[in-house]
């Protein structure tokens, strides 16, 4: 069949042996998964936009693990799971990176580390369950710092931290590009963009991706729509959706630029609604604030795309962390939806009414590093293989159910504005309201 050229949306009908829908990390690690698995394979790829259109080409570069997560991975999965899991995203670390190299694909990748910080009193030793419950295992990145050299590696405003220095940052946009040209060109993946998929329908033993000029009748589809995923009330139950607020400033000189911490360090903070930074190649500081948004019903994945509107709280943020450079212009900025689990872990799983279409979400903002995992294990699923990744935990159905609209979205901007209320206050040393404190121990997901 001939391969359509870069941005052609699809016109008309086409067969493929496996469909996938989304072009972020997700899609394009399984189609690659798919055809490195089995070369004969007709995988093809439908994007509504262009392939990075989403959370792949939006978020904050910081390529990572799950060990932070031992504490949801060990109540999700039991001791011995949860550290084969937190060793295999320590493997699809290496995997991203040795991927890259293999195909010339030039991501900025910077392997420097990641620290986990503490930024306030309230915040300090907010890593410790995780490294008491991981002390001993094999393969725990942890190394624990003391405040100066926490400072001296992230920002003079850290009081102290975590180093892990198996992590790395690297520039998302271009890792997800780099992935669609070797799908296409080095495996034969056929993708579609400007295609979105309306509906699927089962017609006898296929499915049909039905998009607005053409269809795909295809034998399996895996939907790799992440937030989008959304749109169907049974998996929006499982997940709040907030939007992170991201900035990034003009390229700046070397003396300045320091006081974001060392070139390439990806940083974190531990604040629930999570501050992070790194700098870029070409000398600018990224910085970022998770759950400053709140979805609403299926409108989460879509309405929160877009330039940051009231740029206040990032701008706070941004001040108080990084105080060498307070004030300083942000050249743009752009607010994007992190779907979150009431495990903090992503799940894949069959679609409930549909023989042959499987999906993956739920990353909770760790989806660079994991979404290689996500391709192995849609890959087992699609194919029906009894293995390691189709019998692994985050195959179990999802923990928990949040209430359905408008309860959910009510209830959390209650929880999320007790949540600002709470961080303000313990960043000004001073103790939170019991009422805020109270309403703010109601928000039902966690981030380790
Ligand atoms: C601001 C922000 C910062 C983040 N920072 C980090 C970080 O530093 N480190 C980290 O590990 N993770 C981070 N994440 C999370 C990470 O980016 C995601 O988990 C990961 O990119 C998910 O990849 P994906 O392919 O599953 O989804 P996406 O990249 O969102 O891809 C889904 C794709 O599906 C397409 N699509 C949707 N609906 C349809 C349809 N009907 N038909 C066809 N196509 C459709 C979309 O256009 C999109 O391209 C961050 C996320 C955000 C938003």
């Amino acid at each position: 069949m001939e391969p359509p050229t870069q941005g052609t949306a699809l016109r008309g009908r086409t067969t493929a042996d496996v469909c996938i829908v989304g072009g972020g990390y997700t899609g394009l690690w399984t189609a690659l998964e798919l055809k490195i698995r089995r070369p004969d394979l007709d995988v093809c790829l439908v994007e509504a936009g262009v392939c990075g259109s989403g959370a792949s080409g939006t978020n904050a570069g910081m390529l990572m693990n799950l060990w932070p997560k031992f504490p949801s991975l060990e109540a999700l999965a039991g001791r011995t799971e949860a550290t084969w899991l937190a060793q295999q995203s320590s493997n699809a670390v290496e995997d991203v990176i040795g991927f890259c190299r293999d195909h010339g694909i030039e991501a900025h990748i910077e392997r420097r580390g990641w620290l986990w910080a503490s930024s306030s009193p309230a915040q300090d030793g907010a890593w410790t369950e995780s490294l008491n419950l991981v002390e001993g295992l094999d393969g725990t990145p942890f190394r624990v710092l003391d405040g100066d050299t926490a400072r001296a590696l992230g920002s003079t405003a850290l009081r102290g931290g975590v180093l892990d220095p198996t992590s790395a940052t690297l520039q998302p946009a271009l890792l997800v590009r780099g992935l669609r040209r070797v799908a296409v060109e080095r495996y034969g993946v056929r993708i579609y963009e400007h295609t979105p998929m309306r509906a699927t329908e089962e017609r006898g033993n296929r499915t049909h991706v039905v998009t607005p000029h053409g269809r795909v009748e295809a034998g399996a589809v895996v939907l790799a729509i992440n937030a989008w995923m959304s749109a169907f009330a049974h998996v929006r139950r499982t997940m709040v959706m907030s939007a992170s607020d991201n900035a990034i400033t003009r390229p700046l000189p070397a003396e300045l630029l320091a006081g974001a911490g060392d070139p390439g360090l990806g940083v974190s903070d531990s604040t629930r609604m999570l501050n992070y930074w790194r700098t870029t190649r070409d000398g600018r500081v990224v910085f970022g604030k998770g759950g400053v948004g709140l979805g609403f019903r299926q409108h989460g994945a879509r309405s929160m795309f877009g330039p940051v509107r009231r740029d206040a709280i990032i701008r706070r943020e941004f001040d108080r962390l990084l105080p060498a450079l307070a004030g300083e212009d942000f050249a743009a900025t752009w607010r994007a939806p992190v779907e979150y689990t009431l495990t903090s872990l992503p799940y894949f799983r069959q679609l409930p009414g549909r023989s042959r279409v499987w999906f993956g979400t739920g990353y909770s903002g760790d989806g660079v590093g994991p979404s290689r995992m996500g391709g192995r294990i849609l890959a087992s699923l699609v194919l029906g293989e009894d293995d390691e990744w189709s019998n692994c935990a985050f195959t179990q159905p999802p923990r928990g159910w949040l209430p359905p609209e408008p309860f959910r979205f009510l209830g959390g901007q209650v929880v999320k504005h007790a949540m600002i209320s709470k961080e303000r206050a313990e960043n000004d040393g001073r103790t939170p309201g019991s009422v805020v404190g109270a309403l703010s121990r109601l928000d039902p997901t966690t981030w380790v």
